[in-house]
């Protein structure tokens, strides 16, 4: 692990997100909860280094706001890419996608999930090995 990078996190660390859909150690805190007026539910999530989550879609879309660390998002059939602290990703209604820490820096990201009446999260297979070694270093 590269110290250097080591977290300095804004909001809570929260609880530990489930291994159905994380490899890895992952933590999730709810900042903003899900309610039928906003329909926008906004959480921190932070991952240690080789933490990522399972390839998915968001039925309503979502914004990845970075706030620490070195991260790796990833769009099916294209090469991963790199995210650093600053960095904002938009993610289109039903991509299919995955977003975790690089192998030797923890990440943080904030996740904004809009037009929750359309649906949050719909969880595919995990992120093997291979493709998240696919990094091009
Ligand atoms: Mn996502």
């Amino acid at each position: 692990m590269n110290t250097s990078e080591k977290q300095n996190t804004i909001f809570p660390q929260g609880e530990k997100a489930s291994p159905d859909y994380f490899t890895g150690l992952v933590m999730f805190k709810s900042l903003v909860p899900n309610d039928a007026t906003l329909n926008c539910q906004v959480g921190n999530v932070v991952f240690e280094p080789g933490g990522r989550n399972n390839w998915h879609t968001h039925s309503g879309g979502q914004i990845l706001l970075v706030t620490d660390g070195i991260g790796y998002y990833q769009e099916k059939g294209n090469p991963i890419q790199v995210l650093h602290k600053g960095d904002v990703v938009v993610i289109a209604p039903n991509i299919v996608h995955w977003h975790g820490a690089s192998h030797d820096s923890e990440f943080t990201h904030i996740a904004i999930n809009p037009n929750t009446q359309n649906g949050i999260v719909n969880w595919l297979e995990r992120v093997t090995d291979e493709e998240y070694n696919s990094i091009q270093k």
